[in-house]
Parts: structure tokens; sequence; C-alpha cells
């Protein structure tokens, strides 16, 4: 609803990247008006300029938030199944894999892990479901520029000069989010020097939807199962390294750079073949004070980073999605209320607290090179490994199977 250069509705998405679409799709598709704002108009295809090459496997638990937005129809078709995540422990020069541990969904269900997507795809089809949604609207080269708050609703002046009222705003705009610093909510930063350079390469050994994780130092070297290319195995890479020498690695002449990525995966799918562009990510872990500040709800980046490790990113960020979708349902005239945002940081917070720490360790145990602590990485993996029960709760809670809860919906004790 317009009045003069006024919009009205009931929820501002601020931020358009993977969640910011995914959370206006979802609200919109639940019946309420929404309208999401990004300066950065999304690119759709994989060969474009400023194309967001990584892929994002969207775990069992995040299934249903897509299913609820709309979203799961579109996106299936074009997803690879994920039904075994391998980890290699790699040594020597040059690397050679020492040890091999397979995590099969089989143990635990009848379903795969989860389904891996390029993101840029993911952008193309949220945005064609937005458009099929009359109650949101999708206001790409456009900013959240400033935000009042008062206790009946949220007021975010647009740096197109318009200004949208809301009775609750969704910060998605990512890990400097401008709306988590205007209602004054702090973060801690935990910085590893590390990048990931994330890309897709094509391989002659087909992967037979396993997720292979290759530890050596530096961080994992991941390859993420992707439909086949033009008749090719496929598949998404994801390659950290410690700063300097992921720049170097991304500035090598193609040849240079596919000898090194077949050597660094110590060829477990034969040599690799770049099929895309090389981005580079800057790693770090994040963690904001509270998820809600006055008509504020935190969700994805702005909430919480984490290295690429565990496929654990976006389905955190779908996690809290789905809180935030379940209070609004069983509430809607409470949307954006004091009670509403509490209840969301409190259902939300340990859980996300949980993975940043579990995370932020098990990247630094990945950067390790030295000899003795690549040994007892293995050692504590053959441990969680070979235990079945041990085994099976790992990957139940790699994929975020959801704690037990209280009457009142807060995590049981
Ligand atoms: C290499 C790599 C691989 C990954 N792989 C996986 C994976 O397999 N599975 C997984 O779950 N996660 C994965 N992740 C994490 C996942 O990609 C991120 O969690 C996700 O893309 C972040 O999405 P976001 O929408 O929160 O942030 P962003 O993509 O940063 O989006 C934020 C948006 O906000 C916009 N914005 C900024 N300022 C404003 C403003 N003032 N007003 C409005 N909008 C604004 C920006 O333009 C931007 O579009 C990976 C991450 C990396 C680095």
């Amino acid at each position: 609803m317009a009045d003069g250069s006024t919009t009205h509705h009931d929820i501002l998405v601020s931020g358009g990247g993977v969640a910011g679409l995914t959370a206006a799709c979802a609200f919109g598709s639940a019946g309420f008006s929404v309208l999401c704002v990004d300066p950065a108009p999304p690119v759709t295809e994989a060969a474009a300029d400023g194309a967001d090459l990584r892929s994002t496997a969207f775990l069992q638990p995040s299934r249903a938030v897509l299913e609820a937005a709309g979203l799961w129809d579109r996106l299936a078709p074009h997803a690879a199944d994920l039904q075994v995540m391998r980890i290699v422990e790699a040594g020597g020069d040059p690397p050679e894999a020492r040890s091999v541990r397979d995590f099969d969904a089989a143990d635990i269900s009848d379903l795969p892990f989860g389904w891996n997507l390029p993101n840029w795809l993911l952008r193309r089809e949220m945005v064609a479901r937005i458009a099929e949604l009359p109650n949101v609207a999708f206001r790409p080269g456009v900013a959240t520029a400033r935000l009042f708050t008062r206790e009946t609703e949220a007021i975010a002046r647009l740096s197109d000069g318009t200004r949208c009222r809301a009775r609750l705003v969704v910060a998605a705009d990512g890990r400097n989010s401008p709306v988590r610093e205007a209602a004054g909510i702090g973060v801690q930063t935990m910085r590893y020097g590390q990048k990931a350079l994330a890309f897709t390469v094509t391989h002659p050994i087909p992967h037979q939807n396993v997720s292979t994780e290759i530890h050596l130092s530096g961080g994992p070297f991941t390859l993420v199962p992707l439909p086949d290319l033009d008749g090719r195995p496929h598949s998404a890479v994801v390659w950290m390294e410690e700063g300097p020498r992921a720049l170097d690695l991304a500035q090598m002449d193609r040849a240079a750079l596919e000898a090194e990525m077949s050597a660094r995966s110590c060829y477990h799918f034969g040599p690799l073949s770049l099929a895309s562009q090389i981005t580079v990510w800057p790693i770090i872990s994040q963690i904001a004070d509270r998820l809600d500040g006055e008509r504020v709800a935190l969700i994805a980046e702005a909430a919480h980073v984490v290295p690429p490790i565990g496929a654990q990113g976006l389905n955190m960020s779908l996690a809290d999605m789905g809180c935030l979708l379940e209070l609004a349902r069983a509430r809607p005239e409470g949307l954006g209320d004091a009670e509403m945002l509490r209840a969301y940081h409190r259902r939300r917070w340990a859980d996300i607290r949980l993975r940043v720490t579990g995370i932020d360790a098990l990247n630094r145990a990945s950067m390790a090179g030295a000899p003795a602590l690549a040994a007892l990485r293995d050692r504590a993996m053959r441990l969680l490994h070979d235990v079945r029960p041990v085994r099976r709760t790992l990957m139940q809670a790699g994929l975020g199977a959801r704690p037990a809860r209280t009457a009142d919906g807060a995590p049981a004790p």
C-alpha cells in the first residue's frame, strides 16, 4: 500500500542475497506483505560478471523451509543429491590420501544428507518465485539508508528517497549489516587470515554423490557434487588456504592452477579441469550479541558467519527463517513485537553459538599442517567415525536435527 512516497508492509527484508530472497519468498508465501530491497541487483547467470559461484548444500531440515517458500519444486530439478560425506586425511609431498572415512546418510535416514545447487541459480529461481507473489515487492538497486524504530513499528528511509513502514524488519544485509548497526547490536569476530577459492571443476571419475573434504594444511579442500556438465562429472570446489597462498593461486594461469588443484585433491577424482571463473572469499567467524532489536530480527550472515565447513552457513540461516515463520504464523497479530522477537532470540541463540564455536574449532584443527597435529586430527576423526552411535549422533547434529523443547518453545535443559 502506498501513501505518497511511503509504502506500508508487514515486513521489510533488508538484503536480497540468497538468505533475504528466501525470506521474502517464505513470508510472502505465508501471506504477509513483504518489501525486499538490495542495492546490488542479483546476478542470475554463471558466466556473468559478479556471479556467485559458490554452491549451497541444503541439508535435510532446510527442505521444509524451501517447500514453505514455494521454492523446492523449482530447485529440485537442478540439485545434486549428497549421499555420502567423505573425510580424507592427506599427507606427504606431493600429497596423497592417508585415510578415508565415509559418513553415509543411509545410516540415519532414507533421504540423502542434502542437495547441492549453485548460488547464481538459486538467485534466478528465487527472483522468479517472487514474481509469482503479488504480496511481495522486490526492489533491486535500492538500499536501506536509515532506520527508525518505536514500540509499534519500524520506519526505513530507502536510498531512492522513499520510506517503508513495517511491523518487522528482517535484517538479511550480510556480515557488515547496516540494520544491525542501526539497532545498536554488537558482534564478536574471529579472524583466521584465511581465504576460500570457490569455483567448479569437471573430472573423469564420477563423484557418485559423494561430498569429499580433503585435509592437509591451510584448511579443507572440498568437492561437492553438482549435476553433470555437458556429460562430464561436475563438482563445486571450496579450497581454503592461508590468505597470501590463496591470492597466489587465484592469479595463476589455468594450466598451473589445474595442476595445483589436482595435486591438492590427491587426484581423488582424477585430474581436475576448471569449469568456471574463480571467486575469492575472506573467511571469518562472527556472532551477533543478540538476534533481536526493537522491531528487528537478525538472520543469516547479519547474525552469524562461519567458515564453509560442513555446509552449515545458509542452513543455519534457513533455521532462523523457519523459526521466525513459525512464530509469525502462531501469532500474526504480534508480528515484530517484543514478545515474538524475544522468543526468536531464545530459540535460536544456543544452537547458533554452539555451531559457531564448533566450526571455529574444526577450522582451526583443519588449518594445522604439522605432522603431529595432523595425526591428532586423524585420531580424533577415527574416534568420531568408527564408533557407530557416535557417528550417527554426529551426523544428526551436523544436519541440524532440532533439539527437544520445553512447552514455551525454549530449548530443553
Ligand atoms: C566459499 C563459501 C562456500 C559456502 N558454502 C555453503 C554451503 O555449502 N552451505 C551453506 O549452508 N552455506 C555455505 N556458505 C555460506 C553461505 O554462502 C552464506 O551464508 C550465504 O551466502 C550468505 O547469505 P546472506 O544472504 O546472509 O549474505 P550476503 O550474500 O552477503 O547478502 C547480503 C545482501 O545484503 C545487501 N545489503 C548490504 N547493505 C544493504 C543495505 N543497506 N540495504 C539493503 N541491502 C543491503 C548486499 O548487497 C547483499 O546482497 C558458504 C560460504 C562461503 C564463503
